[in-house]
């Protein structure tokens, strides 16, 4: 079996094989995912708790991908400067976090031009608004810096 994984023209031929038969295999593989939807999910679901460290920076990129988001490097001296900025929204200068300004679920990019600071509880009161519309619903009820209000 090994000789036949290894042998030259076998692997020739499967390569041939596939670029031949491209659209064949690929509604094979939809119909048999089709058909095991249930056992896939299972198996990946037990896989995925086995290997939760493992796999955590594997599905967010998998997320990211699905998304089709526009995903740029971001250095590690701009992470440092957003967490030693107060939060931009009331001020706050505890339990800080960086916020997408415009959330990736709405179309946001995960690049530097789209962080910014905020606490952790201004983060979760925003979740997946974009800051005009977090600030339009949470009117009077969350205590804005305006200092910090005026770049908006
Ligand atoms: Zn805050």
């Amino acid at each position: 079996m090994k000789q036949l994984k290894t042998n030259p023209k076998r692997l020739a031929y499967l390569s041939e094989y596939r670029n031949k038969n491209r659209e064949k295999l690929r509604s094979y593989q939809k119909e048999w995912a089709i058909n095991n939807r249930d056992k896939e999910r299972q198996k990946s679901s037990k896989y995925l708790k086995n290997n939760k460290d493992k796999n955590a920076l594997k599905s967010q990129r998998r997320r990211t991908r699905i998304k089709n988001i526009k995903v740029y490097i971001i250095i590690d001296r701009d992470i440092k400067r957003l967490y030693s900025q107060p939060c931009f929204f009331c001020g706050s200068r505890e339990n800080i976090s960086i916020d997408h300004i415009i959330p990736i679920s709405r179309g946001g990019y995960h690049g530097i031009g789209n962080l910014q600071t905020l606490c952790k509880s201004c983060n979760s009161s925003k979740h997946n608004k974009t800051m005009a519309e977090w600030i339009y619903k949470s009117k009077g009820k969350r205590v804005a810096n305006p200092t910090n209000l005026k770049a908006l």
